[in-house]
């Protein structure tokens, strides 16, 4: 194994910096974050425009891998509702961004989020409420794709915020089997059940297969989601 490969993971989120090094711990790589390597924000961000999570991680990681010429692991993720036909989707962060002003911090822009939501789906029936966390990690090298996996949560959107813990749309997304939301689950249970953990989880074994030279580096078409 490459015991001194040093991956940055393109996200200046501490917490997902923090999540993704326990999962990918043991692995002999060296994780770090963006703020670590570029504390001075020199680096230009990364186009994230793409129509799908899994093209906007890819351009993400190989953006940083370029700009570092280091391996970097990029992640896209977001909320897909059945009943508003997918959205909002790759926009899931900026999904009020209307809504708001422009200074708006995060939990504004997260409670914005959900109000639109509530909104956009008022009157629609419990069993049209599915919905479903989608999380895409991609390493990159620069050039190519070296791995990459997806997780997903299904869940349904609930008609009123519960719970204080997560961020994002946690507070609306009810887990039938649970029977609570997502943020009223403590970090640990929601990062073991998670679309991020689960592809994390997958991630690191594709991973350790490819730093350990047992499997054979195949184009991104190839690898299995
Ligand atoms: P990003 O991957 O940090 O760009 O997140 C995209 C957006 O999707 C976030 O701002 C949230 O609105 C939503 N999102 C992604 N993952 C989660 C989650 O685990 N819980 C709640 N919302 C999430």
């Amino acid at each position: 194994m490459n015991a001194s490969r040093k991956i940055v993971v393109a996200s200046r989120n501490p917490g997902k910096v923090r999540e993704l090094a326990q999962v990918l711990a043991g692995l002999g790589v060296l994780l770090v974050g963006l703020d670590e390597i570029d504390p001075e924000e020199r680096i230009a961000q990364a186009p994230e425009d793409a129509a799908s999570f899994a093209d906007n991680a890819r351009s993400k990681a190989v953006h940083y891998a370029r700009a570092l010429g280091l391996w970097a692991l990029a992640d896209d993720s977001g909320l897909e509702v059945d009943a508003l036909g997918g959205a909002p989707g790759v926009r899931s962060a900026r999904y009020a961004a209307d809504e708001c002003p422009a200074h708006a911090d995060r939990a504004q822009r997260d409670a914005a989020n959900n109000r639109k939501l509530l909104r956009a789906l008022a009157g629609i029936a419990r069993d049209r409420r599915t919905a479903r966390f989608v999380c895409h990690l991609a390493v990159s090298d620069g050039r190519d794709i070296l791995v990459e996996a997806t997780g997903t949560l299904e869940g349904l959107i609930a008609t009123e915020p519960a719970g204080q813990n997560g961020f994002g749309y946690d507070p609306l997304f009810f887990l039938p089997a649970m029977g609570c939301t997502a943020a009223q689950l403590p970090p640990e249970r929601k990062n073991a059940i998670s679309h991020r953990g689960q592809a994390a989880r997958k991630l690191a074994e594709r991973l350790k297969a490819l730093l350990h030279g047992a499997g054979q580096r195949e184009g991104p078409a190839s690898w299995p989601r």
